[in-house]
């Protein structure tokens, strides 16, 4: 028989308000548990010695805290590091850990497998097998906080682009999101948490209007039927409707919506296509970050040859647009953008890893 005490792991602060309070206990007491769960990431109630022993024994009493175990970890050549996460049910999902600078960026999976199909995702081939709770979404972070906190780092930064489309688990990413920004959880500053989706408009919409988080939104063509073709969500939330939906979304001064754009050569890559991207962004606060394929496993695609990446980028920036080319960190492990699928990969396609070998799959 499974554990029926009630798991704390993922509750945002009103929610441990409640529960507490429903037990007769004080308001207060959900800060501190907050601050143990969240900050100190604690996974037993023994640890929480600021709290007297008979309230701490009544809690194990009633409630638990879970903690997916870690299975694998593998650290790239360029520091990437990925975990693959065994979820109670047996379900693997990994996460990836980019140290960029002083920065530490914690790409989260939110979703076990994902039914949108993209044609060039690793994730999308394995199909949807289930949406992850917030509990198993947030110890994704807690893990990696407690990993930086041994070598005096701190998560810096979290990004809901590894496994799955966030905005089709929005009520579980939504209580993820708010611990992340409580000051008693892990205080992140809303520009610090980027949701990264292919663009489900409604649900973009309604998270837009509850948080200051960031948004990467996925646009990978110029045109719909490209679009359509690479992502078959382009059928039910047209690309013009979409970056209409983008240009709306509300925006601190300064800050931009991202458009995430994998490059396929001789699909999405050509001039062509550029100059009707800069169109279709044209007077948007939008930036590109232009991501070069990262091969795997499912799919005939190719990366663009590294002069029509710079073609394609330097179209955009004539016609005022900002862009980037992202690096492919972590290529290596396979925890780069469209690679995460949270099952083993061979281990002799990973020169160069101090441990173990999963693969997985990213949003693109
Ligand atoms: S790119 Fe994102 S939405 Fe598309 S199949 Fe992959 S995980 Fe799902």
């Amino acid at each position: 028989m499974g554990d029926e005490r009630t798991d704390l792991k993922g509750m945002p602060l009103g929610e441990l308000e409640s529960f507490f309070r429903s037990r007769g206990k004080e308001r207060y007491r959900a800060r501190q548990v907050s601050r143990w769960l969240y900050q100190r990431g604690a996974e037993e109630f023994s640890v929480m010695t600021d709290l007297s022993r008979g309230f701490r024994e009544e809690m194990e009493a009633v409630c638990r805290i879970s903690a997916p175990p870690a299975e694998k970890g593998e650290i790239s050549l360029d520091g990437t590091e990925k975990v693959l996460f065994r979820l109670e049910d047996g379900e693997g999902v990994e996460s990836v850990l980019i140290p960029e600078g002083s920065r530490r960026t914690l790409c989260v999976s939110t979703q076990a497998g994902c039914a949108l199909s993209c044609a060039f995702c690793a994730t999308g081939a394995l199909g949807f097998r289930r949406n992850m709770t917030s509990a198993e979404i947030i110890h994704q972070a807690c893990h990696a906080a407690r990993r930086l906190a041994g070598r005096q780092e701190r998560l810096t930064n979290v990004v809901f682009m590894g496994m799955g489309e966030p905005l089709e688990n929005v009520r579980e990413v939504s209580r993820a999101i708010d611990i992340l920004l409580a000051p008693c959880g892990f205080g992140l500053a809303g520009k610090r948490v980027t949701v990264s989706t292919v663009g489900i408009i409604p649900a973009m919409r309604e998270l837009a209007s509850r948080y200051p988080v960031s948004f990467a939104v996925s646009l990978n063509a110029a045109g719909e039927e490209v679009r359509s073709r690479l992502m078959p969500v382009n059928r039910k939330y047209p690309l013009r409707e979409l970056v209409a939906a983008m240009r709306e979304i509300p925006l601190q001064s300064g800050r931009k919506v991202t458009a995430e754009y994998v490059l396929l050569a001789g699909v999405n890559d050509s001039p062509g296509e550029a100059r009707d991207l800069a169109r279709l962004l044209s007077g948007a606060r939008i930036k590109v970050n232009l991501i070069p394929f990262n091969p795997h496993d499912h799919g005939d695609f190719r990366p663009p040859p590294p002069s029509s990446v710079d073609r394609f980028r330097d179209i955009l920036m004539a016609a005022g647009i900002q862009t980037i080319t992202r690096d492919r960190r972590g290529a290596d492990i396979r925890a780069a953008c469209g690679q995460l699928r949270g099952v083993p990969a061979h281990p002799r396609e990973h020169g160069g890893l101090r441990s173990g070998a999963t693969a997985s799959s990213k949003k693109g």
